[in-house]
């Protein structure tokens, strides 16, 4: 009984935190109003802040005072900018608004019954939706003590059935590619006099469409944008630029699709004459995550949830994997069904917020195991 009047009262916090932060959505690194309520909260739990990492984000610690592993927990704080009807609109349509609630939900609870050993680092990152946050946290060095990072995320009800969770949210790798095509101008009834820039983008489209990769990694590449120079129809058009997206679930797969791709545009122009400059524009990582942390994760998800789900794999991407990949920390990424309808980044997105105590408490419980399982290797001297 006491268990659930103490739930209920986490309950009513979370809920009211996220009510707070759904109130002011803010652009990527504009986090302001969300970066100032992040921190207020932070110190009346108790905590030591850190602000202004990496322009808007904000960073609470826990310190247990005895040696231990440095685990954080982080919530990314950025809401969505869309424009519609010609005109810009910010709103939490990605669930950090939920995030947020829920890692200062877990703030709370450890605060309250804090781990015997290690230390807790409340980690709020500005810029997932850019997806350069991440990279930028790792540069302002206030992660660099951190070992371990667990990241939490609201799923879709077409993905994950509300009270489900998984300890290993599988997110995918993209990159994008632009080339640059530089033909040589001619008059429309001299074609042989120039190099048609347009002719050598559509060849370099068809070329890059005839690789074929390991069919069993999920993948694709898609030309999604052809630009070519000048307004008129007589006339051999000189430059041509083109966008490719790639997505791919392992990052092996990615670099070698992005170095095949980049070589099949440049020969394949290169064959009528064109010249070509080739840039990697944006990417992210697919999720590599430690074997370990994942486990503990999923016995911290059983523990509350009565069950948990196998890794996931899901479409879209995260910058939280540069935490991994950059930095070496071991790290897992839940994914809570909370309800969410009709869809991640929906201008009607909505969210189950009875769930968001749940996910409180896995990432609290998480935090619990990881510490408990240090304590254990400690005492049979495996380190
Ligand atoms: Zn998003
Ligand atoms: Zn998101």
């Amino acid at each position: 009984m006491s268990e659930l009047v103490k739930e209920k009262g986490l309950d009513r916090y979370i809920r009211k935190l996220y009510k707070n932060f759904h109130r002011i959505p803010e652009k990527s690194y504009e986090e302001y109003e969300t970066a100032k309520l992040v921190a207020e909260e932070l110190r009346k739990i108790g905590l030591e802040v850190e602000e202004k990492i990496a322009g808007t984000g904000v960073v609470g610690r826990q310190k247990t005072g005895n040696p231990g592993p440095v685990i954080a927990l982080r919530a990314d704080m950025d809401a969505l900018c869309l424009i519609r009807n010609h005109q810009e609109t910010v709103q939490h349509l990605c669930g950090h608004d939920a995030h947020m609630a829920m890692v200062l939900g877990a703030a709370k609870m450890l605060v309250k019954t804090p781990p015997p050993m290690g230390e807790i680092v409340y980690l709020f990152q500005p810029s997932e939706e850019k997806l350069d946050g991440a990279r930028k946290v790792i540069e302002s060095g206030a992660l660099d003590d951190v070992e371990e990072m667990i990241g939490i995320h609201v799923r879709p009800e077409n993905e994950m059935a509300t009270g489900d969770a998984t300890p290993a949210l599988l997110h995918g790798a993209v990159q994008i590619i632009r080339a640059e095509i530089f033909g040589k101008n001619a008059h429309g009834a001299r074609p042989h006099l120039g190099v048609n820039a347009l002719e050598a983008a559509v060849l370099a489209v068809n070329a890059l469409n005839t690789l074929h990769f390991d069919p069993g990694i999920p993948h694709s590449a898609k030309v999604t944008r052809l630009l070519v120079e000048g307004d008129t129809y007589n006339q051999i058009p000189e430059t041509a630029e083109i966008h490719v997206d790639i997505r791919a679930q392992c990052n092996a797969l990615m670099r070698t699709m992005t170095v095949d791709i980049s070589k099949a545009i440049d020969k394949s122009a290169g064959a009528l004459g064109a010249k070509t400059i080739i840039d990697t524009v944006d990417h992210t990582l697919a999720a590599e995550y430690d074997d370990d942390v994942v486990k503990s994760v999923g016995e911290a998800i059983k523990g509350v949830l009565g069950d948990v789900l196998p890794p996931l794999v899901t479409f879209g991407s995260e910058d939280f994997h540069f935490y991994s990949s950059h930095k070496k920390i071991k790290t897992a990424y839940i994914g809570l069904g909370a309800g969410v309808k009709p869809g991640l980044h929906h201008p009607a997105f909505r969210l189950h917020p009875g769930m968001l105590v749940k996910g409180s408490r896995i990432l609290a419980e998480s935090v619990c195991k990881r510490i408990h399982q240090y304590a254990c290797t400690q005492e049979s001297g495996t380190i």
